[in-house]
């Protein structure tokens, strides 16, 4: 049984001290690294497809809440309000869409500006109870890779199938194991806001979207504002689960009371779609440990290079190396400690991706002999070629170790 508690220890990608209390882990540097290299991606992806980042606080007053309807359908999952005085509270946030909808009322809004992408991978919380916390997979403070794009009506259908495009290949670098896609609909009961034909005008938009496409039903796994597409994953044991979603809101657009001015000069109001491609870096970290079984493809291992000199007199050609490589922008250690066979096993046991030797030969022709962490050693390179061909492999985000062809 793979666990991803056990992996984050052992190999330091993250803690959990009870100190700083159940289900707030702390990412430690080489977590750090891996999730930093993810992010950095996620946002490339997004910024080419047309998206606008930015920056808003993980706490808003209550008002902002009630407004968003949160505190009316959503206060069992949110912490208690934070009083500062009788008419001054703050709430942690459940969810980034109230301030996205604050950003998109900033100024007055035309049609030619949609579709407006608002992203941000941002911090909100959940008041998960303890019994449920473990690791990363279930957290009290959540890091959301989200974004609500708001368009006009007729705009969805291709807004959605666009996002579904940039999930599949998200999941495709990160190696995520698809399970396929999940139509969340409405079941019994109240906890739900909008009229019935809001509701079916959104099934049929995300019905329209999944045209082609195939895909199961789950009734009552809407959201409280709308139906949804889950994007279904299978974890390391074979069990299925949500890590990204494309949901559609008439509500919050109303609660706002969002508008744009049309080409024949009328005010409209636009649809929000509610979106995330990889989810929390909480749950996906969760998952990539335990499917990867800690060895991260090259692009986001925390370490992507260990340098070996094999006795005390590469030491200066090692730093050197180590020096090409940070500057190649590569994550690059060297490690002079102790038999070169415990420090290959080291590095072996850390799933570093590639292990750099450098014996008396290598330092004297400027070269360095590569081993991979699947057990492949290709002929000592000139160090320029391998650092050429880490590179490439990092640039392509490939699964292999090996550039292709
Ligand atoms: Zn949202």
């Amino acid at each position: 049984m793979i666990d991803h508690r056990r992996l984050g220890r052992e190999l330091d990608l993250f803690v959990s001290d009870p100190l700083a209390g159940a289900g707030l882990p702390i990412w430690l540097p080489a977590g750090a690294a891996a999730r930093h290299a993810v992010e950095e991606y996620v946002r490339e992806l997004e910024r080419r497809a047309g998206y606008r980042h930015v920056y808003s606080p993980p706490l808003g007053k209550r008002e902002l809440f009630e407004l968003s309807g949160h505190l009316g359908y959503f206060a069992d999952d949110m912490f208690p309000p934070l009083r500062l005085s009788a008419d001054d509270e703050f709430v942690l946030r459940p969810a980034l869409c109230p301030h996205h909808a604050l950003v998109y009322r900033a100024r007055g809004r035309s049609y030619r500006e949609l579709p407006l992408r608002v992203a941000e991978l941002g911090g909100m919380y959940r008041a998960e109870r303890s019994g449920v916390l473990g690791g990363l997979s279930r957290v009290r403070a959540i890091s959301l890779n989200d974004a609500h794009n708001f368009c006009a009506l007729d705009q969805v259908g291709a807004e959605v199938r666009e996002v579904l495009g940039l999930i599949r290949q998200a999941h495709a670098a990160l190696g995520v194991r698809s399970a396929g896609f999940r139509l969340s609909l409405r079941g019994p009961g109240e906890k739900y806001v909008g009229d019935d034909a809001q509701w079916a005008r959104a099934e049929d938009l995300l019905r329209a979207a999944l045209d082609g496409v195939q895909f199961t039903e789950a009734p009552g796994e809407a959201a409280f504002y709308g139906p949804k597409i889950d994007v279904q994953i299978l974890d390391a044991a074979g069990r299925e689960s949500t890590i990204a979603t494309v949901q559609l809101d008439f509500d919050k657009p109303e609660r706002f009371d969002l508008s744009y001015t049309d080409s024949d000069g009328a005010r409209r109001r636009p649809v929000m779609v509610h979106r995330s491609l990889v989810g929390s870096m909480e749950r996906l970290f969760a998952y990539l440990i335990e499917v990867h079984q800690g060895a991260f493809p090259a692009w986001y291992a925390p370490v992507q290079l260990v340098v070996l000199p094999v006795d005390a007199g590469q030491a200066d050609a090692a730093e050197e190396l180590a020096h090409r490589a940070l500057d190649a922008g590569l994550r690059v250690e060297v490690d002079h400690a102790g038999s070169l066979g415990a420090r290959v096993r080291d590095a072996t046991r850390r799933k570093v991706p590639y292990v750099g030797v450098v014996g008396a030969r290598e330092a004297a022709d400027g070269s360095v002999a590569l081993r991979l962490r699947d057990g492949r050693g290709p002929d000592p390179l000139p160090v320029a070629d391998a650092l050429r061909l880490i590179g490439r492999v990092v640039a392509e985000r490939s699964a292999d170790l090996l550039p292709a062809g």
